[in-house]
């Protein structure tokens, strides 16, 4: 086990495995479950399951558990070992087909927003044979999904796996009408760039509002920051890329194929973006990933800081999810081809993009809010609360000309006609890249920006796919009725042009003259914060294209709405009384003990030698004196709001409260206390600084 393909995937219970210890016709029916969601019969799964047993224990596991996505946003397992008692009084391993396929977790604390009544904890888990089961620790994990014994989801895997199929069906009508026979299905491809924070574990620990919270509540500027822009790509430290190291060696095992590992813009930031993969798997995988991250950091005397604004002032974290659709035959949708027709079906497909991210902004704003990301969108770092498309000149310029029957340069001079020109091939820019968008085209997929860095991905993908599919089921219902389908399809791409380009935006994302345009002129969404975006969900044109394609029933789009908001509302209020708990326990009792030693040493100096003033103590001593009681005043405003905030039983006016009152107020605590750490002796300071944090891992 030295080389990395020697290693690669030796957690995985992969095809290669499967080959190799399973029958020929096990091997072939479980192929058909995987490949076309065939049912897999009782004694086949039993197979399964004693090979995948076997194996397991030869790799020195002992337990198994399925492992899902319940809607806390992280993965839950749920450990059972394989023992059986034998008549002799020894154990023997058994793990059976039912074990494998079904799973009934007493799940009674997930969040299910009211679907499942607290009487009836059972939910169910059930296998998805189309990603891979694992070895983590000593227990075989197995990819499930999470539902209701009425059947509905509880899980972010569900429908997930919905909107593919839903984009599925869509796709594959307009690959038929292009005369595309020997496709077999059509998959989204996700490749999510992972951003995160290293911290030195004994920092960490000193400071509350990191371990309740993960991000910092209070803190001063320190003298550095990352003005320089020495931190992005630069060098790695040595204990970094030890980590990195094992990081990688991890995710192998595990199959996940981290790929990029670079310094990030802020000091402390990192980034890692795996190979691209089929969306549900991908999805699987970054939560694997988030995972690993934080355990391997453990390891190395680090935390991992996955929240997306750990830092005031200091840049925050995201994930890009970068997406495309691809057939089964391995083609990308997304990529201009050889022939008039395969651009006409290239540009018909950004068209449906682009539709979709017009006609479901909402959705897909929706889909990355939480209080975490409220901190980043829209402050100049990443892309602001209003969701618009970058194409690039070169693809503006094609769809300008079609737009208006205007004759393309790239096309010598010619009325572009769809199905007759071959399109210029377009060569991704490097130089052009813009990196404020929030939804940018990168020569052969789509870059989704807004999403924070501890989203699951799976809500952003569910919502593209969905709408993604509505726009292709609105063009396959019309061509397929079209007499002419050429002129159908070229009128189809030239409204759509006409009726959505007001979404496509080339330049710069962080100008604030770009969100007076975008929403006085444009009439674009800026729904800026979680509590402003999160009730669009209900909007019934959304509820109702959601529902038509079968990725949520109504119950499930209400229960997610409830369990998102009160995900939010929570969140707040653990940071709120973290923030007065600091303040009265630990700030103000420093500034204080600092305020009294100044005080004792004026007046002893005083005593000494009247007439030599002490003017720096006693002015000092009256600016912390008057810190400390706005400090005191301000905390007390917070706690006081905090408690009207447990006496709102509606979750929507909660959520509107914390916007409105609760944050102003936890801002106001936190100004004061800000300014006194500037003025107070770093021997009396009592947690870590931003200097410390920031720069602290050497
Ligand atoms: P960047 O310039 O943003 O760094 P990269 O080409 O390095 O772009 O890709 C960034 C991420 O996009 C990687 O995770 C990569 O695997 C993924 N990616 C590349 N091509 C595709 C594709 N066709 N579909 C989905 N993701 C892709
Ligand atoms: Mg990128």
């Amino acid at each position: 086990m030295n080389t990395v393909s020697d290693y690669f995937g030796s957690l995985v219970f992969d095809d290669r495995v499967m080959k190799a210890n399973l029958s020929a016709d096990v091997y072939k029916s479980l192929k058909k479950t995987i490949d076309e969601g065939a049912r897999l019969d009782d004694k086949v799964a039993d197979a399964v399951a004693t090979a995948m047993k076997d194996w397991a224990i030869s790799k020195g596991a002992t337990h198994f558990t399925h492992w899902f996505q319940p809607l806390t946003g992280i993965t839950a397992e749920k450990h059972d070992s394989f023992i059986t008692p034998a008549p002799d009084g020894r154990v023997i391993m058994e793990f059976s087909g039912k074990e494998l396929i079904k799973g009934e977790p007493d799940a009674s604390s997930f969040p299910s927003g009211g679907l499942r009544a607290t009487f009836e904890a059972r939910g169910y888990t059930a296998w998805d044979p189309t990603s891979y089961a694992f070895i983590k620790g000593k227990s075989l994990c197995i990819p499930t999904a999470f539902c209701s014994y009425g059947g509905e989801a509880l899980d972010k895997k569900t429908p997930l796996l919905r909107s593919m199929e839903a984009l599925n069906k869509q796709a594959m009508r307009i690959l038929r009408l292009f005369g595309n026979t020997g496709v077999k299905c059509v998959r989204t491809s996700v490749g999510p760039e992972q951003e995160y924070f290293l911290v030195e574990k004994e920092m960490f620990d000193q400071r509350k509002d990191l371990i309740f919270t993960g991000r910092t509540l209070f803190g001063a500027k320190p003298p550095k920051g990352q003005e320089m822009d020495d931190h992005y790509f630069g060098v790695i430290k040595p204990r970094v890329a030890a980590y990195m190291a094992e990081l990688n060696e991890e995710l192998w095992k595990l199959g996940i194929l981290a790929k990029t590992e670079h310094n990030e813009v802020a000091p402390a930031q990192h980034e890692l973006a795996p190979i691209y993969g089929t969306t549900n798997i991908a999805t699987d995988h970054n939560q694997l990933t988030m995972e690993i991250m934080q355990k391997v950091a453990r390891k190395h005397g680090l935390v991992c800081l996955l929240h997306e604004k750990p830092f005031a002032g200091v840049n925050g974290s995201g994930k890009h999810n970068n997406w495309s659709i691809a057939t089964d035959t391995g083609v990308n949708l997304l990529t201009p081809g050889e022939t008039p027709y395969e651009n006409a079906q290239f540009l018909l497909f950004l068209c449906a993009v682009i539709k979709a991210v017009d006609d479901y902004q909402d959705l897909l704003r929706l889909s990355v809010a939480t209080a975490g990301n409220d901190h980043r969108l829209g402050a100049n770092e990443a892309p602001p609360a209003v969701v618009s498309i970058f194409l690039g000149d070169e693809l503006n310029a094609v769809l300008d000309a079609i737009e208006n029957d205007a004759p393309y340069s790239g096309a010598e001079k010619t009325v572009m006609k769809l199905g007759v020109h071959v399109l210029p091939r377009f060569t991704r820019d490097t130089t052009d890249r813009n990196r404020t968008s929030p939804f940018a085209f990168t020569g052969n997929k789509f870059e989704f920006r807004m999403l924070g860095s501890s989203n699951s991905i799976a809500c952003a993908n569910i919502m593209l796919n969905a709408a993604v599919a509505e726009s292709l089921k609105i063009y396959a219902d019309r061509l397929e009725k079209a007499d002419d389908f050429e002129s159908a399809l070229h009128d189809m791409i030239k409204k759509t042009i006409k009726d959505h380009k007001r979404i496509i935006f080339n330049g710069n994302g962080y100008d604030d003259s770009w969100i007076k345009e975008a929403t006085e002129k444009r009439g674009l969404l800026n729904l800026r914060t979680t509590p402003d975006a999160l009730p669009e969900i209900l909007n019934p044109k959304n509820v109702k294209m959601l529902t038509s394609h079968k990725v949520f029933s109504e119950a499930e789009i209400r229960s997610r709405y409830e369990i998102t908001l009160e995900n939010y509302c929570k969140s707040v209020n653990i940071e709120g009384l973290t923030m007065v708990d600091m303040a009265k326990k630990e700030i103000l009792p420093a500034i204080e003990t600092y305020a009294s030693e100044l005080a004792t040493s004026y007046g002893v100096k005083k005593a000494a030698v009247p007439e030599l003033g002490g003017k720096y103590e006693k002015k000092l001593v009256a600016k912390l004196s008057a810190l400390i009681d706005q400090i005191d005043e301000a905390a007390e405003a917070l706690e006081k709001a905090l408690v009207k905030l447990q006496t709102v039983e509606d979750i929507t006016e909660e959520s509107v409260m914390i916007r409105d009152e609760i944050l102003p107020l936890m801002a106001a605590l936190r100004l004061p206390c800000d300014e006194a750490e500037t003025m107070t002796s770093e021997k009396y300071w009592p947690f870590p600084t931003y200097e410390d944090l920031l720069f602290g891992v050497r």
